[in-house]
């Protein structure tokens, strides 16, 4: 089994210099395959260049909420484009912290990707901060049944609508370092086969600490600890979960 970082950002700045080493590493402890989820459309041709170096990198593309006011409906059409050698679509999604673009432009920018993930018979790979209800209304309207919410950080009862709606829950780093009662009951009560895990590097450690792949072995260890299973029935069901989602 080759254990799947099933989100993370490799093609990030702070990856440019030493990529070929933080995949390595994480090869050494046995995660092999690395979704790297799209975020804005000038990422979009190095993240192809990624691909076309490493075999074990695939790719989704999309607009993650937070920069959806850089884009103009032409993007749409160069996303639909490039879905063709896509695996997802993503990440797309809503967020409601403080600051970020109006929830009306994310919603319009949201629907329009689940809308193409549709066309392209692709799973969509969903960002979801303080807006689950919002989310799981938007995959309603579009009929979107397939995807992840990533860095999944609700409770058990909103977990339970998404997988209602067809879709998977991203667990990574955010969630197990909060180490709240509402996280271990989540992860005590969340069935393994409805679970994905992900690192989401180069966030997800805190704010000056670049995140690596090789991080999804501690992700599975405080999940298997909380669960009291092995890690390693942890990462191969999850593992699974992704290969099948993503086909890959
Ligand atoms: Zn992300």
């Amino acid at each position: 089994m080759s254990w799947i970082d099933s989100h993370c950002h490799l093609d990030h700045a702070s990856f440019e210099h030493d990529l070929t080493a933080v995949l390595q590493r994480a090869m050494d402890d046995g995660v092999s395959k690395f979704v790297v989820a799209g975020t804005a459309f000038h990422q979009w041709d190095n993240q192809q260049a990624l691909e076309q170096k490493y075999p074990n990198i695939y790719n989704a593309y999309g607009i993650h909420p937070w920069f959806c006011d850089l884009h103009t409906e032409e993007h749409l059409e160069q996303l639909d484009d490039r879905l063709d050698d896509a695996i997802a679509v993503g990440e797309c999604g809503l967020d409601l912290m403080p600051n970020k673009p109006d929830i009306e432009k994310q919603t319009f920018w949201f629907e329009a990707q689940l809308a193409l993930a549709k066309k392209h018979d692709l799973p969509a790979i969903v960002h979801s901060v303080k807006a689950h209800d919002l989310v799981v209304r938007s995959l309603k309207k579009v009929k979107s049944s397939r995807g992840v919410v990533h860095g999944f950080s609700g409770n058990m009862q909103q977990a339970q609508a998404l997988i209602d709606c067809g879709y998977f829950i991203g667990i990574g780093t955010r969630l197990i370092k909060t180490h709240s009662d509402k996280a271990i009951a989540l992860l005590r009560e969340l069935p393994l086969r409805h679970m994905l895990l992900e690192t989401d590097a180069p966030d997800g450690m805190g704010k000056d600490v670049r995140n690596e792949p090789k991080e999804l072995i501690l992700v599975a260890n405080i999940v298997a600890k909380i669960r009291e299973q092995a890690p390693e029935t942890v990462l191969d069901t999850c593992s699974q979960n992704a290969k099948e989602l993503f086909d890959i």
